[in-house]
């Protein structure tokens, strides 16, 4: 009965306030994005097989240019302006329907792409506490709940701290992301990741740097294999 009163009111709701497009404000029957929005988002085809980097060189130029510590990285999209949107309502509007719609693509991707060994634990990137406080959850997380339900992997949304409030990397050079972040992180010390496999996720790869980061933590732990997975690749 209550599911029924429910579906009633979603009829009524969507009567009264018809869906858009995140996109491109489209009318949409249901979802969040209309086919051809969907349609446009860009799947990143010659993988680097250790960073994942979309690019046809045989000597890739960011695992040249960077020392990366996790073992494997894959982004599922390159990052263009439908994903920027849709990444920007994952932290603000209506991020549950986003995290549900992402973590979808993210978990197909990894049924179908095998990409990553066998998974122990899942873990997002920890947000800045004062970013936590001003927006109340951490977008990366909302993923890793979402993907670790499909998965059915182990759940840690609290297994790495952040050490100190480092500075928003978005304005900062490739030189000082990795400066910026290099120590920033510390395994909580309720959990052992000796012999584990681990999957960091976050939003979007840029630098490589913050993953990177939690990287070294992680096998300065003692971790097997830490491997990232992002929404999309910058
Ligand atoms: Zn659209
Ligand atoms: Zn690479």
């Amino acid at each position: 009965m209550k599911k029924k009163i429910i579906n009633l009111w979603n009829q009524f709701k969507d009567l009264l306030f018809p869906r858009s497009c995140f996109c491109c404000n489209s009318r949409i029957e249901n979802g969040i994005i209309c086919n051809l929005c969907e349609s446009n988002l860009v799947r990143i085809q010659n993988i680097c097989p250790k960073c994942g980097a979309d690019n046809q060189e045989y000597d890739c130029r960011f695992c040249k240019k960077n020392d990366f510590t996790f073992d494997k990285a894959r982004s599922v999209f390159h990052f263009g302006k439908n994903l920027q949107i849709l990444i920007h309502n994952l932290k603000y509007d209506e991020m549950k329907k986003v995290a549900k719609f992402l973590g979808k693509y993210a978990s197909d991707y990894l049924q179908n792409h095998k990409p990553f060994s066998k998974i122990d634990i899942i873990a997002p990137v920890p947000l800045h506490k004062v970013r936590k406080r001003e927006r109340g959850f951490n977008q990366a997380e909302l993923l890793t709940r979402e993907i670790s339900e499909r998965m059915d992997w182990e759940h840690i949304p609290k297994l790495i701290l952040r050490n100190r409030f480092t500075q928003t990397q978005t304005k900062l050079g490739r030189k000082d992301r990795h400066s910026n972040v290099s120590g920033a992180f510390t395994l909580n010390s309720k959990y052992d990741v000796k012999n584990k496999n681990i999957l960091i996720v976050d939003d979007v790869f840029t630098t490589g740097a913050t993953v990177n980061s939690i990287s070294k933590t992680l096998k300065d732990n003692e971790a097997r294999n830490v491997f990232v997975l992002t929404i999309a690749r910058a």
